[in-house]
């Protein structure tokens, strides 16, 4: 079978055993990859690129999928969407597009605490629980704060920080490197660190997120495929994690990072 589709993030849930599932849009139809598992692949890059955002083809895509006109322009790359301690739209002011600022931070915000290799602090729309988590191949995940808007949350994130990392080791977190962390108890101890008006969003929220990837076998190295330089991949599909598809040999594909990249897949 042979599909053709434009990378973007791939969509995922959490299904009842508490596994992580993906799919893979192409333009006529959609792909469970689980089915994939343990099957020989193929991903053909076929050298054209397309703006996540305007959809015209580009030589090069500058960054987030995005070409430098929309990446510079878009309220969808807007200095709040990277930098949620940026946000203005609860003060009425516009970065870019007020109204589309406005829909998109003042709404509910987590601030989360997630292992996905180490523990690490991040920011999140409240309906992005648990896709965010996934996204970034946590194993565990746990709300520390509920916010009115993605402002606040950013202040929270920014007074973590200096406590707590806000990366993902990704090569720790693709090898299944996964320290031991409580993270009930970081939880309670970074409370006392939530100071003046942001203590009131504290949360009460203490379900710990367990996240099971559909991964074959975890390698022991990884190597990232750059489909510039490799445009075709031929290989077993060992696991997918984070947004990544994990090949044999501990070659992995960071699909999201490839968004734009026009590709054919074939499989039996
Ligand atoms: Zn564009």
């Amino acid at each position: 079978m042979e599909l053709t589709l434009t990378l973007e993030k791939m969509p995922a849930w959490l299904n009842d055993e508490g596994q992580a599932t993906y799919i893979l849009k192409a333009d006529q139809d959609f792909i469970q990859l689980q089915r994939l598992l343990g099957q020989q692949i193929t991903i053909e890059f076929v050298n054209e690129k397309y703006c996540a955002n305007c959809g015209n083809r580009f030589e090069q895509l500058y960054r987030m999928g995005f070409c430098q006109n929309c990446f510079f322009t878009s309220p969808q790359a807007g200095e709040s969407i990277i930098r949620p301690e940026l946000s203005r739209a609860h003060e009425g002011i516009e970065d870019r597009d007020l109204e589309f600022e406005k829909s998109y931070q003042l709404q509910p915000h987590l601030v989360y605490l997630a292992n996905s290799g180490d523990i690490k602090v991040g920011v999140t729309r409240m309906g992005q629980r648990p896709t965010r988590w996934i996204d970034q191949g946590a194993s565990e995940a746990i709300v520390f704060a509920e916010t009115e808007n993605r402002y606040q949350a950013g202040q929270i994130e920014v007074a973590m920080k200096s406590h707590l990392g806000d990366k993902t080791p990704w090569q720790r977190m693709l090898k299944n490197e996964i320290p031991e962390i409580n993270l009930l108890e970081e939880k309670q101890n970074l409370k006392s660190k939530l100071e003046g008006d942001l203590a009131q969003f504290y949360s009460s929220d203490d379900q710990l997120w367990k996240i099971d990837y559909p991964v074959l076998e975890y390698p022991t190295k990884v190597k990232s495929i750059n489909l510039d330089k490799e445009p075709q991949i031929e290989a077993v599909l060992k696991g997918i994690r984070g947004q990544y598809l994990i090949f044999e040999g501990g070659r992995v594909l960071n699909v999201r990072a490839n968004t734009g990249y026009r590709v054919k897949l074939s499989f039996a």
